[in-house]
C-alpha cells in the first residue's frame, strides 16, 4: 500500500503549489511537533503538515491526497487524549492543521448565535462573546489550546455538560469538507430545521473520520451576572455525592459546576506545580468544586449560602471556602483543572475516561479501587471528574517507588472498562474512541452498532482517506503498534 517515493514527492509538490510556503510544512521540527500527542506519549511521522487558510484550500488538500491515496489526520489544538491526530499504519499520511482557519467571529445578539471558523481557539471565542455579554457553556482545562473544529469533532463535554449538555447540544449548524473533497455548507443558524437527517450531528463526535469541519454555528446564552464558586472538603465520597444531590435539588437550573477530586490529586498537584494555593491546611478524603450562576436578578449568594449552612449542619461538608472575587474564583478552578497536569508530571500513568449513572459514582470508585489494589498492590488511584454527569477520570499511577506498571497495565485497564460497562456506564465518556479504544469498542459494543458506524464510514469515505484507524478501522489501514 506504501506509495513509491516519486508519487509522494509529486503530491508534496502539488500541495506546496496549492497552499504556498506557509501552507505546506515538512521540516523536521514541524514533523516532530505535529507528530507528537499532547501527553508526549505517542509519536508518528507524517510526510508533511498541510495548513490551509480557507475551506476551498481544505477541499484541495483532500482532493489531492485522495488522488495519491495518502491519508489525512485533521488536527486542531492537538489536546485530544485518545490518539486521534496521529496515524500508526503502514500507509503514508499527512496532518491537516486548522491553525490558519481563523476567520471572523460573527455574533448575532438578537438571535443569540455565533458563527465561527474551525481553527479558532475556544478561549478566544469565549473572550469575543464576553465583550457582548454572551457565553458558550463549554469549559474544560484545555480551552486555551483546543480549537472549535476539534471540540465539535470530539463532542467535548467538560464541567458544564451536566447542566447545558455537551458540544453537540450547542451546535446549530456546521460546514464540513467530505472525503471526496466536496463541501457541505450546513451553517444554518436555525433552532428549527427539520429538513431530513440531522447531518450536523453526524459530524459532532466523528473525530475527523467523516469530514473536516471548517466552520460552526453555535447557539449562545446571556453571560451570567452573578457567579458563586466554592471549594468544599469531604471525609468520604458518599458525603460528596449526598452534597451533590442536595445541591441539585436546591439550585437545579442555576447549578453549573460539580467537579470532584481526591487527596492523591491534591498531593500530586502540590508536589509538581508551584503556583497552586491550596486553601485547606488539613487533608480530607475528597473535594468538590461547586459553582452556581445566573443571568437573572436572583438572590443567588443567599441561596448558595443557605445550601452550605444546611450541609454543614448535616455534617456532610467538613470544610469549605467561597471565592471572594474573580481572581480567587480562577485560583479555585485552577486547582481542579491542573489535577491531570500534576499526575502527568509524576510520570507514567494509565488514563481511563469512563462514565456511570451519577447515583453510583462512589460505589464504582470504591469497587474499581479495590479491584485495582488486588490486581496490582500499591497502585495509586487518582479519581477526579464530573460529579454532575457521572464522568470519572479513573487514572492510575504506579506504586510509590515504581516507575511503570510492568505487565499489569492492560489487565488493569480492561478491568476498569468492563466494570464501567457492568455498571451500565461507558468505557469512553467525553474523550472519544480515537485510535486507542477501537479494539475495545469492537469488544464491548453491540455488533449492530459497530456495523452501522462502519457502513456510514465506508459510504462516506470508502478509500479510508480521513483518519482511517480512528473509531472504526478501515480495510485500507493496517494498524501498527504506536511508537
Ligand atoms: P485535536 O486534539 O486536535 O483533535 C481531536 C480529534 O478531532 C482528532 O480525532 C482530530 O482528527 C479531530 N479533529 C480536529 N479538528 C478537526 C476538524 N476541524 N474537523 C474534523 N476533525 C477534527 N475533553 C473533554 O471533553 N472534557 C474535558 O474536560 C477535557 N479536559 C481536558 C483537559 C486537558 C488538560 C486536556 C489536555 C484535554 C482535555 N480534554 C477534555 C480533551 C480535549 O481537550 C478535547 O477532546 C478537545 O475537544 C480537543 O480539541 P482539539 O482542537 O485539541 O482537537
Amino acid at each position: 500500500m506504501t506509495k513509491p517515493a516519486d508519487s509522494t514527492q509529486e503530491l508534496q509538490h502539488e500541495l506546496h503549489r496549492a497552499l504556498g510556503k506557509k501552507g505546506w510544512l515538512n521540516d523536521a521540527d514541524n514533523l516532530r511537533k505535529f507528530g507528537t500527542d499532547w501527553l508526549g506519549r505517542s509519536h508518528s511521522t507524517p510526510i508533511g503538515v498541510a495548513v490551509p487558510k480557507s475551506t476551498r484550500e481544505v477541499s484541495e488538500v483532500i482532493t489531492l491526497c485522495r488522488k495519491f491515496n495518502v491519508s489525512i489526520s485533521p488536527q486542531g489544538g492537538n489536546t485530544g487524549l485518545v490518539g486521534g491526530c496521529l496515524q500508526h499504519t503502514d500507509r503514508q499520511w499527512i496532518v491537516l492543521s486548522t491553525i490558519r482557519l481563523t476567520g471572523e467571529i460573527c455574533i448575532d445578539k438578537q438571535a443569540l448565535t455565533v458563527s465561527v471558523s474551525a481553527g479558532t481557539i475556544l478561549q478566544n471565542l469565549h473572550d469575543a462573546l464576553a465583550e457582548h455579554d454572551l457565553s458558550l457553556p463549554i469549559h474544560f482545562g484545555a480551552e486555551g489550546s483546543a480549537r472549535i473544529g476539534g471540540i465539535v469533532a470530539t463532542n467535548a463535554g467538560g464541567s458544564h455538560a451536566f447542566r447545558f449538555g455537551t458540544v453537540k447540544d450547542q451546535v446549530l449548524g456546521l460546514e464540513a469538507v467530505l472525503a471526496d473533497g466536496s463541501i457541505w455548507n450546513g451553517k444554518r443558524a436555525l433552532i428549527k430545521d427539520n429538513t431530513g437527517y440531522q447531518l450536523k450531528h453526524m459530524f459532532t463526535g466523528s473525530e475527523g473520520t467523516l469530514g473536516v469541519i471548517t466552520g460552526v454555528v453555535f447557539k449562545v446564552r446571556p453571560a451570567p451576572r452573578t457567579v458563586v464558586t466554592s471549594l468544599l472538603a469531604f471525609e468520604s465520597l458518599e458525603n460528596a455525592q449526598r452534597f451533590a444531590e442536595h445541591a441539585q435539588a436546591r439550585l437545579h437550573e442555576v447549578l453549573t459546576g460539580l467537579e470532584f477530586f481526591t487527596e492523591l490529586g491534591v498531593q500530586l498537584l502540590t508536589t509538581h506545580l508551584d503556583n497552586i494555593q491550596f486553601p485547606f491546611s488539613q487533608t480530607h478524603h475528597c473535594y468538590v468544586l461547586a459553582e452556581a450562576q445566573t443571568s437573572l436578578d436572583f438572590a443567588l449568594n443567599e441561596a448558595f449560602e443557605q445550601l452550605l449552612e444546611d450541609c454543614l449542619e448535616m455534617e456532610l461538608v467538613a470544610d469549605g471556602t467561597v471565592a471572594l472575587n474573580p481572581a480567587h474564583r480562577k485560583a479555585l478552578w485552577q486547582i481542579r483543572e491542573e489535577i491531570p497536569e500534576g499526575q502527568r508530571r509524576e510520570g507514567q500513568q494509565l488514563k481511563h475516561d469512563i462514565s456511570v449513572p451519577v447515583s453510583r459514582i462512589s460505589e464504582v470508585i470504591q469497587t474499581a479501587t479495590a479491584e485495582c489494589q488486588n490486581l496490582f498492590p500499591g497502585v495509586r488511584v487518582n479519581a477526579f471528574g464530573h460529579l454532575g454527569d457521572g464522568n470519572i477520570h479513573f487514572n492510575l499511577s504506579p506504586p510509590t517507588g515504581n516507575t511503570d506498571f510492568g505487565d499489569a497495565g492492560p489487565i488493569l485497564s480492561n478491568r476498569i472498562y468492563q466494570l464501567a460497562e457492568g455498571f451500565d456506564g461507558s468505557f469512553a465518556a467525553e474523550h472519544g474512541i480515537g485510535s486507542i479504544k477501537v479494539d475495545l469498542a469492537d469488544q464491548l459494543r453491540d455488533l449492530t452498532e459497530r456495523q452501522l458506524m462502519r457502513t456510514i464510514k465506508m459510504s462516506l469515505d470508502p478509500k479510508g482517506i480521513l483518519n482511517p484507524d480512528v473509531i472504526i478501522q478501515t480495510r485500507e489501514s493496517v494498524r501498527q503498534k504506536p511508537a
